[in-house]
């Protein structure tokens, strides 16, 4: 007997595709994604809507697994962490963000990272593996299941892993987030945070969704930058300032850079200059986050990284705002339950089944 598959590798259009192929009309693809997606369904026994001989066969050559949640944590902010066991017993994390009319999403695009920088907890564990497109949806159908008050309204590719190593399945994942008939979640407050992959820059470009893009920059110099995030060795800086240049000309849309100023390493008057210098291209322009950094939780990650002072990060802004940069300073929100920037990486890291 063939080897099961996981259903989750198929978007909308590929689950309309299969229809056919199980002798069925291209709608009941919709219909199953709503059932996985929207209901959260744990089983395709369960999808009354759907022909019983569609269920058995389903059954018979898929896998059907829904996220389980490992672990729930509560930051004193509102911030919610989930600890989320996938197939096979990968392990990866979701958080959710609220404000007032808000709830954020920050998934995961892989279970740990291969591009090991320096200051965050996730690339410390190396890569478990990729996550299928409707893993990556089905970690939303979490946060909505645990969220009855409030609609899922943004959306960020932050959590654990680069979203442009696994672009294909990002990008599926997103159109199926953006998909009105699932989350809808409007395209503009979809983000895809990365820490600079060119081919993957250069791809998101011409896709025809107005996605928005942030950049985990934190530094324009080489050198540096090698040092923080030294699985982008081979992306050099004035290659991604001209991706990103190329992006802006062709989308008219501002992409974020992100920026957390560590003492002593990116917080320095020629740090802030090659930022200047790096942020002066034509409108729309950038828009610079600075952040400060998150403590990462387990110190035997790598060297010990302290957040610049607060006056260095109001020396950066104000410097930047003077030369006309859109800037802000983002709050760290999450920190207490280690759900921040960079501090993906929980106990359960890996997979449940070597614990
Ligand atoms: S910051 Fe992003 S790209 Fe770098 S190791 Fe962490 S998850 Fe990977």
């Amino acid at each position: 007997m063939s080897e099961r598959i996981n259903i989750m590798q198929y978007d909308v259009p590929g689950l309309e595709n299969l229809m056919p192929e199980l002798g069925q009309k291209p709608y009941r693809g919709r219909q199953l994604a709503e059932w996985l997606y929207l209901r959260g369904a744990q089983s395709f026994e369960e999808m009354a809507s759907l022909p019983r001989s569609l269920r058995q066969v389903l059954d018979e050559r898929f896998v059907l697994f829904q996220p389980r949640t490992l672990e729930k944590l509560l930051d004193p902010d509102g911030t919610v962490r989930y600890v989320l066991e996938l197939e096979g017993g990968v392990v990866t994390e979701t958080v959710a963000l609220r404000s007032r009319d808000r709830l954020t999403v920050c998934f995961s695009s892989q279970a740990g990272c291969a591009l090991g920088c320096i200051f965050c907890a996730t690339g410390g564990l190396g890569l478990t593996r990729s996550l299928l497109a409707g893993e990556m949806l089905a970690q939303l159908t979490v946060v909505a299941n645990d969220s009855a008050d409030m609609r899922i309204s943004n959306v960020v590719a932050m959590g654990q892993g680069e979203p442009f190593a696994n672009y294909d399945s990002t990008l599926a994942a997103l159109r199926m987030m953006n998909d009105a008939a699932l989350f809808g979640v409007g395209a503009r407050r979809i983000t895809v945070s990365s820490a600079g992959l060119l081919e993957g820059i250069r791809r998101f470009t011409d896709e025809p969704e107005q996605f928005t893009l942030a950049i985990s920059l934190h530094s324009c110099e080489q050198r540096v930058r090698n040092y923080l995030m030294p699985g982008l060795r081979t992306q050099p800086l004035d290659k991604l300032h001209a991706a990103l240049l190329s992006y802006m000309q062709k989308t008219s849309r501002r992409p974020s850079l992100e920026f957390a100023l560590i003492e002593g390493v990116n917080d320095s008057p020629e740090s802030l200059a090659s930022l200047l210098a790096f942020c002066e291209v034509p409108a729309p322009g950038f828009h610079v986050n600075l952040l400060s950094l998150n403590a990462v939780a387990d110190p035997l990650q790598g060297p010990a990284l302290h957040r610049a002072p607060a006056p260095t990060l109001a020396r950066f802004e104000r410097e930047l705002s003077r030369k006309g940069v859109s800037v802000t300073r983002r709050a760290s929100r999450g920190a207490v339950i280690a759900a921040a920037c960079g501090q993906l990486a929980s106990r359960f890291a890996g997979s449940v089944s070597d614990a």
